[in-house]
């Protein structure tokens, strides 16, 4: 059977691919999906409301917020961005919404409406699909590519886009280097940090919106959302970092140590001094006197202070100050091991990103082949930016296939 383009992988980048290409041409399109499921991620992504984009809209800045592809994102942002993205759903009868943090997701919240979306499109531009159907080998024949399935059936295809996802146990992988691709190593992102710290405990489900979190005996710092969990350390703040840090936290074998400063927007010596002056009478277990610090961790952290339950603000003295001040900006944990993060973890590491053209997303080894989403060594924060690469790297290898 003979298709203009065969694309290895029914998830977010292969279907934006597929979509395009058969959109904008009269090419004949096939998917290729090894599972039974299509679009699977996409379905179980943000906690089942699709995280789609994220409303960050100059394109410079948008790829602020990846940690490997910063600057190869640059230009195929400008020609396919958050608002694009926007727009083509809107196209679609999907309008999007903005959260407070940026996050985009279907008015709908839930994930359905982008399958069933995505599905529609493909439908509709006549793209041809077939699950439960894995490719196992692909080689080049003159100009034309030939490929075999796990079913025992082969292919031929003037251009091939392989889009078969994070690269840690993917046989995408082996396909993109049986060209000769270089692969860089598949290394986790956004994960949390295990931490058994008595400071922590029962607190699971406390968050302060705004902490900042630094890596000893490295450049790497974070700000945002931190939610202690059962485990240790959550939330966007830890995410972030755990993103830039990825290779050489794991490197370090998920053993290191960190401050959390709670409180980056205050001076808190100047904070409590005040405190002395105008609460005197006052005990300090009675309330937080910051409102970004929940009441049990301000409790948690005076415990380790040493601040005793009945001291007053009159009280407290020099040394426990002192104490109190470095729980709040300066307070250390030693983090041993890591977990996945439930709502979203990519990988990164995948197809070197000096061997693909990133105007096209062909392999710059290989002619006639593509390459999109994450089994590329591209990978975003979290906040919708791993989709947003993949519907970038789709319509970017689509439009160029659909052209030639
Ligand atoms: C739980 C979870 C939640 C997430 N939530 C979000 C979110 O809200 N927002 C966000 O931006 N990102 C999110 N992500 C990340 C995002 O899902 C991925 O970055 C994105 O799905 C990558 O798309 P992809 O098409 O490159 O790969 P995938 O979605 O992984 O698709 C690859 C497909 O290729 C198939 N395949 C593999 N090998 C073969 C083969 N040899 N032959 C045929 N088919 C093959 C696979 O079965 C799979 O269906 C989340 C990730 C997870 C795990």
């Amino acid at each position: 059977m003979f298709f203009d383009l065969i694309v290895v992988g029914g998830g977010a980048a292969g279907f934006f691919s597929a979509i395009t290409s058969a959109e904008t041409s009269d090419k004949s399109v096939l998917i290729l999906e090894k599972t039974s499921q299509l679009l699977q991620k996409v379905k179980i992504s943000g906690g089942g409301r699709c995280n789609v984009t994220h409303a960050c809209f100059e394109p410079r800045e948008l790829s602020g917020h990846y940690p490997r592809g910063q600057k190869s994102l640059i230009g195929p942002f400008n020609r396919f961005g958050a608002s694009d993205t926007v727009d083509w759903f809107s196209a679609r009868g999907v309008r999007l919404k903005t959260e407070d943090d940026g996050r985009m997701f279907p008015e709908s919240n839930t994930s359905d409406t982008i399958v069933k979306a995505l599905l529609g499109a493909a439908g509709a531009a006549g793209v041809k699909i077939n699950t439960n159907e894995g490719v196992t080998s692909i080689a080049k024949d003159g100009d034309v590519f030939q490929l075999t399935t796990d079913t025992g059936l082969s292919y031929t295809a003037r251009k091939v886009l392989l889009a078969t996802g994070g690269t840690r146990s993917s046989s995408g992988a082996m396909l993109a280097a049986s060209f000769g691709h270089e692969l860089l190593p598949a290394t986790p992102s956004l994960f949390t940090f295990n931490i058994d710290d008595q400071r922590l405990d029962d607190l699971a489900g406390v968050s302060v919106p705004d902490a900042e979190v630094r890596i000893h005996a490295s450049k790497l710092k974070s700000h945002g959302p931190v939610l202690i969990t059962h485990w240790g350390l959550s939330g966007p703040g830890i995410l972030k970092i755990s993103a830039w840090g990825a290779r050489e936290l794991a490197e370090r074998e998920y053993r290191f140590e960190i401050t959390v400063n709670w409180l980056p927007n205050h001076d808190p010596a100047a904070a409590l001094s005040a405190k002395r002056q105008s609460e005197g009478k006052r005990q300090l277990w009675s309330r937080s006197p910051f409102d970004e610090i929940p009441k049990r961790l301000w409790l948690s952290l005076l415990a380790a202070a040493a601040v005793a339950e009945s001291t007053t603000w009159a009280e407290l003295g020099k040394k426990q100050s002192n104490a109190l001040v470095g729980q709040l900006a300066n307070c250390r944990f030693t983090v041993d091991g890591k977990s996945t993060n439930k709502a979203e973890f990519v990988t990164c590491g995948g197809v070197a990103r000096d061997e693909i053209n990133f105007q096209t997303m062909e392999s710059k080894l290989v002619e006639g082949l593509y390459f999109a989403g994450e089994m590329i060594d591209v990978d975003g924060v979290t906040g919708g930016f791993n989709f947003q690469n993949a519907w970038t790297n789709g319509f970017l290898a689509g439009t160029d296939i659909a052209g030639r």
